[in-house]
């Protein structure tokens, strides 16, 4: 056995602002049994397209060879779509690494992070991990208060990165356009705004905006995708940031020249052409989002409106614990800074009628 340790006090320590941050809670692997529900990450459970699975397998007998350098088919691809210059396009190991490659360029001691409270994970813990001091702004019935964020900084006299996920994680919750808008105009010039739309495919039609329409006016704008959501490919590691090419040359710098795998890569080609499996996906999560939300609104549950994969609910009455007894795994908001509350992912609308009884008879025995 190797020592364990030479003991409290000595030994290589990490800097102050990395020791200060809260470590990320994973959500639950649920039991291997047949019955088991994974709800707890927000994943896709219908799966990938069969054509992405395909192309990843297609690569591999050369992965003897680095993938390619900066990703260049997949941000030609991407930047037909999304009418933007390739050099307007960052590729990350999911969202997740674009918003660690933005933090590390744009922040550090002395500069802020303003973000809503509660805030996901990765903007807190990427901020937090740069140096930066950050303000968490209270949301407004679980909504982003986007005049008090865009005034905290102002009030913070030196540059740094607003964030805004839209829709929200945890909550589900979108913000309106005409009031992003007027966040991107009261912003200081130096800033960075990052408006992450992990779960954009999923918000209605009524309601559903880009911030992409925006970047033209607004330089400091950066705006973040992923294939881990509604294209099925959280376990590939993939995801965006699209910007002007002035913001996104300097992260360029410190992104790992390899950072996506090549079959990552084709798969995230072929899953943009399979939009039939994007359309099913839309739809079938939507379908379960009405019957999940009626039913809870049904049995008098507390949840926020949510336009994403998931929905936030007030615990009462144990029936988180009930569904953990029934080998479903949801996300306790405890972990999201969301005490008192508890995420749960979107299943198949075929499973949605047993989590509704989970739920209904935990509530019944409550009762009773
Ligand atoms: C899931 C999620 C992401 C995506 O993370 P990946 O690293 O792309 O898997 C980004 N932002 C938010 C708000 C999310 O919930």
């Amino acid at each position: 056995m190797r020592a364990a340790g030479a003991g409290e006090g000595s030994g290589p320590k990490p800097r102050a602002a990395v020791a200060a941050i809260d470590p990320y809670v994973p959500g639950a692997v649920p039991p291997a049994v047949e019955r088991a529900l994974k709800l707890a990450s927000n994943e896709n459970p219908f799966g990938p397209s069969p054509l992405a699975v395909a192309a990843a397998r297609a690569v591999l007998e050369g992965v003897n060879r680095y993938p390619e350098a900066g990703a260049p088919t997949l941000r030609a691809k991407l930047a037909a779509r999304l009418r933007v210059a390739p050099d307007q396009i960052l590729v990350g190991a999911g969202s997740d690494e674009t918003l660690h490659l933005l933090a590390n360029a744009y922040l550090e001691p002395g500069r802020h992070a303003v973000m809503a409270d509660p805030a996901y994970g990765i903007h807190r813990i990427s901020a937090r991990a740069a140096g930066a001091a950050v303000t968490l702004v209270p949301c407004a019935d679980g909504v982003h208060d986007l005049p008090a964020m865009a005034a905290a900084a102002r009030a913070a006299g030196a540059p740094g990165v607003v964030y805004v996920a839209n829709p929200h994680n945890p909550t589900g919750t979108v913000v309106a356009a005409d009031g992003l808008a007027a966040l991107l105009d009261g912003m200081p010039p130096d800033w960075l705004v990052v408006v992450d739309e992990a779960y954009v495919e999923f918000v209605e039609p009524a309601q559903r905006f880009t911030a992409l329409d925006l970047l033209d006016r607004h330089p400091g704008l950066v705006v973040t995708r992923t294939f881990s959501k509604a294209y099925g490919l959280a376990g590939m590691r993939v995801g965006y940031a699209v910007a002007s090419s002035e913001v996104l040359e300097p992260v360029g710098r410190i992104r790992p020249p390899f950072n996506v795998s090549t079959p990552t890569l084709a798969a995230a080609a072929a899953a943009l052409d399979d939009e039939a499996h994007l359309a099913r996906t839309v739809r079938d999560t939507l379908a379960s989002r009405d019957a999940l939300c009626a039913a809870l609104a049904r049995l008098g549950l507390r949840f926020l409106p949510t336009q994403a994969n998931f929905v936030l609910v007030e615990d009462r009455d144990g029936w988180p614990a009930a569904l953990a007894a029934d080998a479903i795994a949801v996300r306790p908001g405890a972990n999201l800074g969301v005490p008192g509350w508890t995420r749960i992912s979107l299943p198949r609308p075929e499973d949605v009628e047993r989590l509704v009884e989970v739920i209904a008879w935990a509530l019944e025995v409550a009762r009773s």
